[in-house]
């Protein structure tokens, strides 16, 4: 008889029955030896009973107890989903309180049990032994990236014999050109978790979590809001944890040391493999050979292994070259603020907290594959592409070293229906290669890994069941076809969401050459508008599904959701609420001197002090409390305007001034102030007292002390408190 144990995780002090049943997907399930062994400190009591003899019980009038996860964030502990009471060593025992008057029949069914039980116990033992006796199948992986480090854990973990070839394993100590952070999204670390949890924590401490703040996409110009994203529901109200970056420097640290030197060949450039049917030989560059019962290609997208699969093919061009860089940088919006893409057309910016003070940025530029930059003008390059855009990517530009700034061109490879062949298959981004823009790649090589995992686990226990050879074979084929449809989807979302980025227009005119004056008209484009629309509707069941989607397939993984993970509790106001999201700038506010008629030199700080009235005008006045802001310029009145701080904002309230005070929006929208009426003004936005063009400031807001832009750099970095 088929007897499966299910137990609960080692939470509660009361758990465990059996069934034989497929088990859902909501508990761990054990096999018997491991129960006896290493769980068995959880469990206080419990009985295995055939499902045959647990629907008896039940039918006598029984109220056996099972639980499962309920995934809700507000219910983080187990809830029942039957109406079931514990069942015990002692109920097993004890059961005369259910017999009525078929009670001597109903003990004679449970004597039954017990002996069956004790034939399960016997059985599962004989397996064993049966299993020990066999040898798990040896798996060659070649490339030790992402994709094959987690593989090779996930194959570790399950007890088999692995060897990752890895032609450069300083890629993997981090010196390797592409070194930058990686996004490690829910989806991907809750795969990681249910291929080893003590990895994924290490992986969760070491990174810096995004996903509890307002990421999405603003106008690459202004810098205003189009769409916010909502990861962190997604996630949470699964119990899975909240995504991350983290350095991919360290990432391969963690995971080369979880996986072990010993399996890890370095120098082992594999250039061809032989699959003669039986088993799978690996051919080194040097002439090493290994054989293997399977070999998993997850050598990337230039992967040799696909070229001898299927023979060579070209990548696809995105037609776009890829700048990305370092800095340190705190911007001022850091706690409410994770991951912000900067559209634009043909051109898009995209900048990430990866924590310890420093942002990482991609700068995306359409232009034919190949081009180099003249020596060290990287930088200066970017400067003339994104001319005009909104401070946030400028000070991260100007935060950058030179020497901290890479260029590739982006490549990926279409969706392909067939992975593999006979005993070999392929993995990550050797099969298939998506655009950077979902920060999927990387993740869906580790839900591969975990699938694939997965799969030879249940061709090696049904070998072992039948008593047959492992149908290594049928796996492979059974992994591609469940990794098939997502993966296709996620990479076509991957190459619409680089299309949406570079195709949006902010204004009539963009792009239109000779039209392009239409712009000044500020007339907002009728793509911008439909396509807020959509992504409005879209994104919240994208996400769902892109971070969600996989989690119910993670057999293993402990469901529960980590208290660490949680959000702001004005997470939703920003949400809904560009206001309350503005509010959030946490930093110092500055006066620039901008333009090329200012007369003033001086950058001014604005104090944050509500009860502390802020004058600005030609000439002090002694007579009046509070601080003053002196511009002696022409069209400056003696007591021009007043700046007032509120609520974590700050206004302008002309003083009847003779020449006005002007604001202009970071939209380029200009007006002006009505007297003795308080404006609010922003930052970006530019400030001018007079007409005349003299005292014109850019307001800008910073975390800590200033390194100015090109275009700040006329003040010459001189700050003054206003005094
Ligand atoms: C700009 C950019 C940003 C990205 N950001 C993200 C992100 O935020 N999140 C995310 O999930 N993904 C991201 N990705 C995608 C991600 O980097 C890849 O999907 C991921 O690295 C794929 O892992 P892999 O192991 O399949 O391949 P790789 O990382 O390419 O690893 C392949 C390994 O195989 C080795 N190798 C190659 N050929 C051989 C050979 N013949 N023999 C032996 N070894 C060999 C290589 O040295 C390498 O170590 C980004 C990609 C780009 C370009």
């Amino acid at each position: 008889m088929k007897c499966e144990a299910v137990v609960m995780p080692p939470v509660s002090s009361f758990s465990i029955i059996c069934l034989s049943s497929p088990p859902s997907n909501h508990f761990l399930p054990l096999s018997l030896s491991r129960l006896h062994s290493e769980e068995a400190h959880h469990i206080e009591n419990f009985c295995i009973l055939p499902y045959q003899e647990l629907a008896l019980l039940i039918e006598m009038g029984s109220t056996p107890f099972c639980y499962s996860i309920n995934p809700s964030p507000s219910k983080l502990d187990f809830t029942k989903t039957h109406a079931f009471s514990p069942v015990a060593k002692q109920f097993y025992l004890d059961l005369p309180s259910f017999a009525g008057k078929s009670g001597i029949r109903k003990r004679r069914a449970l004597i039954g049990v017990k002996a069956a039980a004790a034939a399960l116990v016997a059985e599962e033992e004989t397996r064993e032994t049966a299993a020990e006796s066999k040898k798990k199948p040896r798996v060659l992986v070649a490339g030790g990236g992402i994709g094959g480090l987690v593989f090779a854990l996930a194959a570790k973990k399950k007890g088999f014999d692995v060897l990752v070839f890895e032609k450069d394993l300083s890629a993997i100590r981090g010196e390797g050109q592409y070194r930058g952070p990686i996004q490690i999204q829910s989806n991907a670390l809750a795969a990681l978790e249910a291929i080893d949890i003590g990895v994924a924590e290490e992986v969760m401490e070491a990174g810096c979590i995004t996903g509890d703040r307002i990421n999405g996409l603003v106008d690459g110009v202004s810098g205003t809001w189009y769409v916010k994203f909502d990861t962190f529901t997604p996630a949470a109200s699964r119990g899975l944890p909240v995504t991350r970056v983290i350095s991919r420097m360290t990432l391969q640290q963690i995971l080369a040391r979880a996986v072990g030197e010993e399996i890890i060949r370095n120098e082992s450039n594999v250039v061809d493999f032989e699959d003669s049917g039986d088993k799978v030989t690996v051919v080194l560059e040097n002439g090493q050979r290994y054989d293997g019962d399977l070999l998993v290609g997850a050598d990337g997208i230039w992967s040799k292994v696909r070229n001898n699969l299927f023979g060579r093919s070209e990548a696809t061009y995105s037609g776009y070259t890829c700048y990305t860089g370092i800095a340190d940088f705190v911007p001022a919006d850091i706690e409410s603020v994770g991951y912000r893409v900067f559209l634009g057309h043909k051109q898009y910016f995209v900048s990430s907290d990866v924590g310890g003070g420093k942002m990482q940025w991609y700068a995306f530029h359409e232009e034919a594959a190949g081009g180099v930059d003249a020596p060290n003008g990287m930088k200066k390059r970017l400067f003339d592409i994104f001319e005009g855009w909104c401070d946030n990517v400028l000070d991260l530009l100007n935060a950058t070293e030179e020497e901290a700034i890479l260029r590739r061109d982006i490549y990926d490879r279409s969706p392909s229906f067939t992975w593999g062949k006979g005993r070999v298959t392929l993995l990550g981004d050797s099969i298939h290669a998506m655009q950077p823009n979902m920060g999927q790649g990387g993740c869906m090589a580790i839900e591969d890994s975990f699938q694939l995992g997965l799969e030879l686990e249940q061709a090696w226990k049904q070998s072992v069941e039948t008593n047959t050879p492992v149908d290594v074979v049928s796996s492979l084929r059974r992994y591609e076809e469940s990794r098939r449809l997502r993966v296709a989807i996620i990479h076509g979302m991957a190459r619409m969401a680089a299309i949406m980025a570079s195709t949006y227009k902010a204004y009539l005119g963009v792009g239109l050459g000779p039209l392009s004056f239409l712009t000044k008209f500020r007339v907002p484009h009728p793509g911008r508008v439909g396509g807020r629309f959509f992504i409005d509707i879209a994104m919240p069941l994208m996400l769902n599904w892109v971070l969600g989607g996989n989690s119910e397939k993670l057999e293993g993984r402990p469901p529960s959701c980590r208290l660490t993970d949680k959000a702001d509790d004005r997470l939703r106001e920003w949400f809904e609420d560009d206001e309350a999201l503005e509010r959030t700038i946490n930093g110092e506010w500055y006066l620039i001197p901008h333009g090329n008629e200012c007369s003033v030199s001086e950058t001014l700080r604005l104090t944050k002090d509500e009860d502390q009235p802020c004058i600005v005008g030609s000439e002090p006045d002694q007579d009046i409390p509070g601080t003053h802001i002196v511009i002696p310029s022409p069209q400056v009145s003696k007591m021009h305007a007043r700046v007032i701080y509120k609520d974590g904002a700050f206004f302008l309230m002309d003083l009847r001034s003779e020449h006005g005070t002007y604001l202009t929006d970071n939209e380029g929208g200009k007006y002006r102030v009505t007297p003795n009426f308080p404006a609010r003004f922003r930052p970006s936005d530019i400030i001018e007292f007079g007409s005349d063009k003299k005292a014109a400031f850019r307001v800008k807001v910073i975390r800590t002390t200033p390194k100015l832009t090109r275009r700040d750099e006329k003040s010459d970095g001189k700050l003054l408190q206003a005094a």
